[in-house]
């Protein structure tokens, strides 16, 4: 069964859709309100035949949360189940009133980044517009039934895989998500982090207003390709360019993204590196302490190694700020997503 996921389709999709099946455009903002909010208020305004109709065309199931787990601090990791049993983590870090919702573009990925957990179990397949939004959907319900007075969350894309080697479904799922129609989610409240892959890059111009990050990891090319393999064909320089356009273009700060590893890029050599790479730019240098998991080759320096090299970067005037890290302890902060299914069958989630 390949048929179009209902929650892959924008506003002006869905009046093309009734107007197609010769339904009053009115009755619309009750079907989606139905349809995205849980209610049940479309029955009075919508009849029994058309429901029948928009089955036979859409796919109307949702993603399934197969195990949730929480962390002591609170944040919440979801393994979420598609309907060829193909699973994806969802991290949710509650923020006061707020949430931020990590959300998977990938099963796996292709990137084979040495320091990240996900990469080591490659790509296995793209997620659709549809999954991508199903993920929102099924976390956020889950969340707002615990929280009910929640605002709206700010999402990532930063959990497994990489959104711009999918670019076309994650394009689509970002304007379903900002659709005032439907989620309403802000540009601005959304972040979508690269590892630097070019043809994605270069193709920002009629993408949404949303935040962009770069994972940077070192400001040296010889060294980042031993940490993002993929520097050996789309080279930093040329992302440092395509990102140079796009802020033109956009005028939006860019975050520069760099984990802090033991005894690797944490050197006053690095602290000069970055401010001749960042120094002149629009830019916001995010650190991010190195989360170790098991059979990881690196370690996470400690906290007054982390505090030396801030200090450092913020005597060069570059825009600092170190990543809190959550979720560590079940294996949800960043770099730790692999859908683990040893750890499932000895009961861990
Ligand atoms: N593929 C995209 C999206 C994933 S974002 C990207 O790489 O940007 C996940 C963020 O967590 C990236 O900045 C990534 O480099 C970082 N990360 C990966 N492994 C990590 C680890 N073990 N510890 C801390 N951060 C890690």
């Amino acid at each position: 069964m390949n048929m179009i996921s209902a929650y892959s389709l924008t506003h002006q999709n869905w009046k093309d859709l009734f107007s197609s099946c010769g339904v009053s455009q009115h009755v619309l903002p009750f079907w989606l309100k139905g349809l995205y909010k849980d209610s049940r208020i479309w029955e009075r305004h919508i009849s029994k035949e058309l429901v029948t109709d928009l089955n036979a065309q859409l796919d109307f199931t949702l993603p399934e949360i197969s195990s949730a787990q929480i962390s002591q601090d609170g944040t919440a990791k979801f393994l979420i189940r598609f309907r060829d049993q193909l699973e994806v983590e969802t991290v949710l870090i509650p923020f006061h009133k707020r949430f931020t919702i990590c959300l998977s573009t990938q099963v796996g990925c292709g990137m084979n980044c040495s320091f990240c957990y996900t990469g080591t179990q490659g790509l296995k397949r793209n997620l659709s517009a549809g999954e991508i939004v199903g993920q929102y959907i099924v976390a956020t319900k889950w969340f707002k039934e615990k929280n009910p007075e929640a605002l709206n969350p700010n999402i990532v894309f930063m959990g497994q895989g990489e959104p711009l080697h999918n670019l076309n479904e994650v394009k689509k799922a970002i304007e379903v998500l900002n659709d005032t129609q439907i989620l309403d989610i802000g540009q601005r409240q959304m972040t979508l982090s690269t590892v630097g892959y070019l043809p994605g890059l270069k193709k920002l111009a009629d993408f949404p207003k949303i935040n962009f990050a770069l994972s940077l990891h070192s400001p040296f090319e010889e060294e980042r390709k031993k940490l993002i393999p993929i520097t050996e064909k789309y080279p930093l320089r040329d992302v440092m360019e395509a990102f140079d356009e796009h802020q033109a273009r956009r005028k939006q700060i860019i975050t520069f993204e760099y984990l802090l590893i033991k005894n690797l890029n944490m050197t006053d050599a690095h602290v000069q590196g970055l401010s001749e790479l960042l120094g002149h730019r629009q830019a916001i240098l995010n650190l991010i302490p190195f989360n170790p998991f098991p059979g990881s080759e690196w370690e996470r320096p400690d906290e007054s190694a982390i505090e030396n090299f801030k200090a450092k970067c913020v005597e060069k005037k570059l825009r600092v700020m170190v990543r809190t890290t959550k979720g560590s302890d079940i294996l949800a902060a960043c770099g730790q997503l692999k859908v683990n299914k040893l750890a499932r069958n000895n009961g861990v989630h």
